[in-house]
């Protein structure tokens, strides 16, 4: 039996970034960026207004007054998207909107709001420094500059930028396609009827559900009974993905066949059973260069295994930077006793925040409640030679289900 650090270094290491292809714009939100963006052009292209105003020379309005304002003469009206030949010279103005060019001449814009109109003139009211709501050339970014990096995921800002500077075509790391394979002679889709002996299957979904949420492209497959030869088929089809989860049929039962069937495809078993409660079964492989992992069927272990291992194997795959949840250091709200000596415990925890932040139990922690699954907001790691937490002593958690989820 390996650790959960050195299951998880195995995992890591057996998992490599897909090639990158260009997808358009429009398919890119989500994705990871596969090359270091630099700039075609500056952002802005052009010098601008930042207000609605009058372009104005900043001299000419210098010593303006409420009682004595300066009096310019209005020369020209400046829609955005318009580009006006016309030069402001002395004792003129030109109207402007937001966004249009500065005409040649004006230093600076002057607000509409310190402005009154009058026979096709316009009254400045006061002065305002040279170079005032104009928006320069490059001020954002500047032609040649590194943008965006390889790595960054394209959320929405990203989409902006990139649509700025015109690349209607990205490189990224295509979106992984999971293929979750679910086993178990007593599941039943989730419209059947309950009969004894049979429970719900809640696998398929759950790990379809955290497949999307990781960045990846889920593939269910119908549910596969526990027989080897179903099995077999069931994973030859998985193949057409980028990695492989099964779900149950590896722990000792005389019915779980998933490592016997992977076994008879050739497939390198990388470890089976780590140092961990909930998962001890958990096994890994790589088959024709392809990630499989084995996940045991409990509910609440099998969520567990994916966010430990299988998430950060798909961001990998995926080019993203940060593959793993962020962690923190609290302290424990109780007193802990573990279950299992010599194990890594998963705790889940519900976190409070007072004088610092304290963890709690989320609820019972079989590994097939669901429920207390859904009350954690984090999963308190307890290495294996700790034996308990006192209240007040330190541990380390994964936020697993960060504020927004909530
Ligand atoms: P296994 O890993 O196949 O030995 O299953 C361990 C436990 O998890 C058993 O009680 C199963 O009935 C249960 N289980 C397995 N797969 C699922 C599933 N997809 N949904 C809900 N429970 C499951
Ligand atoms: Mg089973």
């Amino acid at each position: 039996m390996i650790s959960y650090e050195e299951a998880l270094k195995i995992v890591l290491n057996n998992c490599h970034p897909l090639p990158t292809r260009r997808v358009k714009l429009e398919e890119a939100y989500g994705l990871v960026l596969g090359e270091d963006i630099f700039s075609p052009g500056d952002v802005p292209p052009f010098d601008n207004s930042a207000m609605d105003g009058f372009a104005v020379r900043a001299e000419d309005i210098s010593k303006a007054t409420e009682e004595n304002p300066a009096i310019l003469e209005i020369i020209q009206d400046l829609k955005a998207g318009m580009y006006g030949e016309a030069e402001v010279v002395q004792g003129k103005a030109i109207k402007i909107m937001t966004g249009a060019p500065i005409p040649a001449g004006a230093d600076t814009v002057v607000r509409k709001e310190l402005t009154v109109l009058e026979n096709g003139s316009v009254l400045v009211l006061k002065p305002v420094p040279k170079g005032t709501d104009i928006r320069r050339a490059g001020e954002d970014i500047k032609a040649g500059n590194l943008v965006l990096k390889k790595g960054q995921v394209i959320q929405e800002e990203e989409i902006g930028i990139l649509a700025t500077l015109g690349l209607g075509e990205v490189p990224v790391y295509p979106p992984l396609k999971v293929a979750v394979i679910t086993t178990g002679d007593e599941l039943l889709g989730i419209t059947e009827k309950l009969v004894p002996g049979k429970i719900r299957d809640a696998n398929s979904y759950t790990l379809q559900a955290q497949v999307k949420k990781a960045g990846a492209k889920p593939f269910l497959f119908p549910r596969v009974p526990d027989d080897k030869e179903s099995i077999l088929k069931a994973l030859r089809e998985g193949l057409k993905c980028d990695l492989i989860i099964t779900s149950g049929g590896v722990s000792l039962g005389e019915y779980d066949f998933v490592k016997e069937a992977l076994e008879d495809l050739g497939a390198k078993l990388h470890f089976w059973k780590v140092r961990q409660r909930p998962g001890n079964p958990m096994a890994f492989w790589s088959w024709d260069g392809k990630p499989v992992f084995g996940i045991p069927g409990n509910p609440a272990t099998s969520i567990i295994c994916f966010e430990e291992y299988v998430r950060p194997a798909i961001r990998k795959m995926m080019g993203f930077i940060h593959l793993f949840r962020p962690q923190l250091k609290v302290l424990m709200g109780e007193d802990y006793i573990k279950e299992s000596r010599g194990r890594l415990q998963f705790l889940r925890v519900r976190l409070e925040k007072k004088d610092q932040i304290y963890a709690y139990l989320a609820g019972a922690q079989g590994s097939a409640i669901l429920t207390s699954m859904a009350a954690a907001d984090a999963l308190a790691l307890i290495p294996e030679e700790q034996d308990f937490l006192k209240r007040g002593e330190e541990v380390l958690v994964h936020l697993i289900h960060l504020p927004e989820d909530h």
